[in-house]
């Protein structure tokens, strides 16, 4: 039979009537069932979540970092179980899920570590003036299913450590590596402090317009992102939001393209390019362009597409149907205006398990839709550029800006250049690496606020600045 994972409500392991079912995307076939929460649930999260919250913002913040210890030892305890599952339910390959199974463990015990202490402004015979942060209450965390683990995480740590208490909701695409941390998290937590419930993308609006939740924090689309704003506008609850990107990657002339290929084909591909910062646009210089996209052609046909689960697999299915038809859309797309296709291109939807081959495209124009939207899947349009103005101009032109990169010999003109991308993230020589102690968020249509370090846990308070005249004439 298959398993009902229940939600985490007041401490408690609950199901519902209704549940949902969770696909494999390897194979389509149902791998678990969740419950459908509805206002009804939400209603009973938000209350247990209140009720917390008097007790929990007054918890010594060693007892608050030891609670957050005691879920990132627990994911870590659990990982070969959770990797597995996520695995099941997101798609992606062994070594990937295990990456962020770790990395969300390391990354709660890291941020767990970070401080807001106290600022004082002024302290003299006159006056004491001191700033402070403050809980902002009762949080409402919204997830996607790219990963679903990390950005669970995401939310619930800076919210806990803050003094805050939350309800999240996971992606219904992929609710169950979430659950089952939270099975192993009940008796870890107080009480109503973490709460997770599964429903429909119709429960993420009753959660904005929630008039009991403080602050929304979001992680996904910019189309779902505007709307979050708008809903949360009726009672200015705070917001955090992180959406969609269309990261632009540079490779300057002095680059190697023996030595950089591989790296820029996993910036592209990993978890089958559906990550929020993957390198959507690939800009080369026109002197290395043949040599380099011929040497990450050549590295990609070593990698092999197919199940997860299944040892040798580099890039797993796209994770859910829609998504799938999203790029193949795309893929036809390019086909139909005749774009030159260096790998990839046909596909046959019929079989089970949604599946897309590598897909390499050759200097595609830059109105083409794979280069002007966010692909989010494994689809890499290589583009030809000849002077650094123009291909800053080029990386530029987008409503987005999440994250980019400059490859070069040259470390000192890769920042120049790096300085010149209007987003929140730029690596050089590198890819996806994110401290858990620096600020990750989107310029422009790429977000609101930020998340990770003393920047992203000050967006879970308010400051209150208290102020005290001490020659004051009152008594
Ligand atoms: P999505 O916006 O469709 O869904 C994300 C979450 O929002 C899900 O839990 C969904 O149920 C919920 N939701 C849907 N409609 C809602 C509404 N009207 N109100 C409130 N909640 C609602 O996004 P997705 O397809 O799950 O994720 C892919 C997108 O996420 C991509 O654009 C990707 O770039 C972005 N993303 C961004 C980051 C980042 O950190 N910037 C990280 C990962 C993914």
């Amino acid at each position: 039979m298959t398993k009902t994972y229940p939600n985490l409500i007041d401490g408690e392991l609950v199901t519902t009537g209704d549940t949902m079912e969770v696909i494999n995307p390897a194979n389509e076939e149902v791998v678990g069932l969740v419950p459908s929460c509805g206002k009804e649930e939400l209603d009973r999260a938000v209350a247990a979540a209140r009720r917390a919250f008097k007790t929990w913002s007054k918890t010594p913040i060693e007892e608050r970092r030891a609670a957050i210890m005691a879920i990132s030892g627990a994911i870590k305890d659990n990982a070969d179980e959770l990797f597995r599952l996520l695995t099941t339910e997101q798609g992606k390959p062994h070594e990937q899920a295990k990456g962020e199974i770790f990395g969300a463990a390391g990354m709660a015990a890291a941020q767990s570590t970070l401080e807001l202490p106290e600022e004082t402004i002024q302290d003299d015979d006159t006056r004491l003036h001191r700033s402070r942060r403050v809980p902002v209450g009762v949080v409402g965390g919204i997830v996607p299913w790219n990963f679903p683990v990390m950005m669970a995480i995401q939310k619930i740590v800076p919210a806990m450590l803050s003094g805050c208490t939350i309800v999240l909701k996971p992606s219904p695409f992929t609710p169950l590596t979430t659950l089952r941390i939270a099975e192993l998290i009940a008796d870890k937590v107080p009480a109503g402090v973490v709460n997770i419930i599964t429903g429909e993308d119709s429960l993420g609006p009753l959660i904005t317009g929630h008039p009991d939740i403080d602050k929304i924090t979001f992680t996904g689309s910019t189309a779902t992102g505007k709307k979050i704003m708008e809903g949360a506008s009726a009672d200015l609850k705070r917001i955090t939001l992180e959406l969609g990107g269309n990261d632009a990657s540079i490779v300057m002339p002095d680059a190697d393209p023996k030595k950089i290929a591989e790296q820029l084909f996993w910036a592209s591909f990993s978890n089958a390019g559906q990550i929020c910062v993957a390198a959507k646009r690939v800009y080369i210089h026109e002197d290395i362009y043949d040599e380099l996209s011929q040497a990450i052609v050549d590295y990609a046909k070593t990698v092999t597409v197919g199940d997860g689960s299944q040892q040798g697999t580099g890039v797993g299915p796209i994770q859910n149907k829609k998504q799938y038809e999203r790029v193949l859309e795309l893929i036809k797309d390019a086909k139909d205006n005749g774009y030159n296709f260096l790998l990839g291109g046909d596909k046959d939807p019929s079989g089970t398990g949604y599946y897309v081959p590598i897909t390499i495209l050759d200097n595609p124009p830059e109105d083409a839709r794979i280069v002007a939207e966010e692909q989010f899947g494994p689809v890499m349009p290589l583009m030809k550029f000849s002077t650094e103005e123009e291909v800053i101009q080029r990386a530029n032109n987008s409503d987005y800006g999440l994250a980019g990169a400059v490859w070069t010999a040259d470390t000192d003109k890769g920042v120049e250049i790096a300085e010149q991308l209007e987003t929140g993230t730029v690596w050089v020589n590198e890819y996806l690496h994110l401290s858990p102690f620096a600020p990750f968020g989107g310029h422009k249509q790429s977000g609101f606020g930020a998340e990770y370090g003393i920047e992203g846990l000050k967006e879970f308070t308010y400051p209150q600045v208290i102020t005290v005249k001490k020659d004051a004439q009152v008594a």
